[in-house]
């Protein structure tokens, strides 16, 4: 985990342009934006994708639903919308082994996706 980039990002080690954080999450702008919204929402502590989540986690990852509502809300783009994005694992094209969930908006979405 002392390799993981979020991790560092959590930790101050690396610098991010945070945009929210409470004591469970923190959400901060992509470095390589695909809308011109394009927020990551990650929780404080390690887990490594989705598909290792597990009975006790299910509170907080509740938690980052609720907190991507009220981004969209205070961010103005509620109406007309947005889209949310987590990928899982090689065929869903994760690169940073810290479960993260994009939030773009800003343009209309296409779909389905690539
Ligand atoms: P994934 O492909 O794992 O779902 O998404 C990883 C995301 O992290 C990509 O959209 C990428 O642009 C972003 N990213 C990678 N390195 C950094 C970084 O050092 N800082 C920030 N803010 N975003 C990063
Ligand atoms: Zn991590």
């Amino acid at each position: 985990m002392n390799d993981c980039l979020f991790c560092k990002i959590v930790a101050g080690e690396i610098p991010a342009k945070i945009v929210y954080e409470d004591e469970q999450v923190i959400a901060f702008e992509d470095i390589n934006p695909q809308a011109p919204e394009h927020l990551l929402i990650i929780p404080r502590r390690h887990i490594a994708c989705l598909a290792d989540a597990k009975p006790e986690d299910a509170a907080l990852l509740g938690h980052i639903q609720y907190v991507i509502a009220e981004l969209s809300r205070s961010r103005k783009f509620a109406e007309p919308g947005f889209r949310v994005v987590n990928n899982c694992n090689a065929d869903g094209g994760q690169e940073v082994g810290h479960i993260h969930y994009h939030l773009l908006a800003g343009r209309k979405m296409e779909w389905p996706p690539g």
